[in-house]
């Protein structure tokens, strides 16, 4: 049987076995659970998780299901500390590891978001709010706009799309934030915008601050362009 490959901008990659994408959204759902529980602001799911939950074919999905509602039974192994109990609500404390490393965090959250230092991760260092990062002279070499990651399937505008970019000379992955499906940059594209990095290590760009001008030198006018 031949093997099932999904598409996927991944570490510079486009193609991943099937195998390896149902393991990721796996390991990537049960980093999130440990972080956000169930029904937490962010909702059940990873947002890298969900993208790529997206792609699955129903066969694949089932699977996934299946794993992803073990992912709980985890729960039974947190670690309580017995000794310690919440200075707002009482209840006990309990280890987690979380962005910043150990800590404790009362066992009654989300209804409770007090927490305490672990004794071996004192004083986490908390991260600042990122500062916009401006950037010239980018050229487009590759874009992937989201019904192309999504097997050609016609995005309805109005839906929250992420489309992924990369330029020239640069390893990072930038994002742009859009709904619909629309393709806004295309290879060769020189731009400049200001962007900021993302909690999953992604560089955002700011379309309000996006100029970018085509392979022949002409501006692109306004936000979005037609093409062919
Ligand atoms: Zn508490």
């Amino acid at each position: 049987m031949e093997e099932k490959y999904y598409e996927f901008r991944h570490w510079g990659m486009n193609k991943h076995s099937a195998k390896w994408t149902k393991d990721y959204i796996v390991d990537l759902q049960k980093s999130f659970y440990h972080e956000k529980p169930q029904k937490f602001l962010g909702g059940y799911w990873s947002p890298t998780a969900k993208r790529l939950y997206g792609l699955l074919d129903e066969e694949d999905r089932v699977e996934v299901d299946k794993k992803i509602s073990l992912i709980g039974s985890d729960r039974e192994s947190i670690k309580i500390n017995d000794e310690l109990d919440c200075p707002k609500c009482g209840y006990k404390m309990v280890e987690k590891d979380g962005k910043y490393g150990l800590f404790y965090s009362c066992s009654q959250f989300p209804s409770c978001w007090s927490s305490m230092p672990h004794p071996d991760n004192p004083n986490p260092k908390f991260e600042k709010k990122p500062e916009p990062i401006e950037k010239s002279d980018m050229v487009v070499s590759n874009y992937y706009s989201y019904h192309t990651k999504f097997n050609g399937k016609k995005v309805k505008s109005g839906t929250p799309t992420t489309h992924e970019v990369s330029f020239e000379g640069d390893h990072k992955n930038y994002i742009i934030k859009t709904h619909g499906g629309r393709q806004h940059l295309y290879v060769g594209d020189k731009c400049n915008f200001s962007c900021k990095k993302n909690w999953e290590g992604d560089y955002v760009i700011n379309r309000k601050t996006l100029t970018a001008w085509d392979r022949k030198g002409n501006q692109i006018p306004g936000k979005y362009r037609n093409r062919g």
